[in-house]
């Protein structure tokens, strides 16, 4: 399959998750390698590639608040902790020779840029891939929010949510051996239905905007390239 690109630029979700690879914690440079192979191939093939990284593989908020933390100052280590994975996804992709900018919604100028929309429009049309951390720097909003959000201030014309599994299904595909997997969603259905694709903040987000979504399953080979393409892979939400 060897369409023309969809779009022409897009924003990739990647979870704090699939940086950690089989484990649960920290950082699997296998996987990130991967990752960033993936990333590398589309950006070759001129594609415009923003990212958002999660953080779910350091800290949560939510999980730590359960555990007895303030809600807002857990959550802004769950922020922190997307930055150290920004610079992980940062290091992979240059030395396949791929040029990136770090762009944080907290500043810290020694290790990142600030966020700053026009700029990283900027790096964009110069072929840079922008990687966001440090989600929306407010407490109580997931990256999930943060992609569908930065997507649409820098004019992504899809957002590329990278999962686990290849699309989304009525129920877990890895636990339910009849899952039915949803080749097309609307979003209101993903709301109504409750539907494991990102947060309802997320969704509402896209679908008052008509942003589309991709959900598709990230360490498939090439699945960037191919869902940017067109080819039928994984769930497309659309309006
Ligand atoms: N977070 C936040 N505001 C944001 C984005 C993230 O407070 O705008 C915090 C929140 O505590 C969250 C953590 O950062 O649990 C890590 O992000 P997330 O859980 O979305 O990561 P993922 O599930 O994608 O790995």
């Amino acid at each position: 399959f060897d369409g023309p690109l969809r779009w022409k630029r897009v924003m990739l979700k990647l979870s704090g998750e699939s940086f950690a690879g089989g484990d649960s914690l920290g950082i699997d440079p296998v996987t990130v390698g991967k990752l960033a192979d993936s990333i590398a191939e589309a950006v070759r093939e001129g594609l415009q590639v923003s990212v958002v990284v999660g953080g779910g593989n350091m800290f949560r908020g939510a999980a730590l608040s359960e555990r007895g933390m303030d809600r807002a100052r857990a959550d802004y280590m769950g922020m922190l902790g997307t930055v150290i994975n920004c610079l992980a996804l940062q290091d992979f992709l240059e030395k396949r020779g791929v040029e990136t900018r770090v762009q944080t919604a907290i500043t810290m100028q020694q290790v990142a840029e600030p966020f700053l929309p026009r700029r990283a429009i900027r790096h964009l049309e110069k072929g840079r891939v922008v990687i966001f951390g440090a989600g929306l720097g407010s407490p109580f909003f997931s990256t999930d929010t943060c992609a569908a959000q930065r997507a649409l201030e820098i004019g992504a014309e899809a957002l590329l949510k990278g999962t686990k599994v290849d699309g989304v299904y009525d129920a877990d595909p890895r636990k339910n051996p009849d899952a039915v997997r949803f080749d097309r969603l609307e979003y209101s259905e993903v709301l109504a239905r409750d539907l494991a694709v990102m947060d309802a903040t997320a969704i509402s987000l896209c679908k008052d905007n008509g942003l589309p979504i991709v959900v598709f399953e990230l360490m498939g080979e090439g699945n960037i390239l191919r869902a940017v393409r067109g080819e039928k892979i994984g769930t497309l939400v659309s309006p």
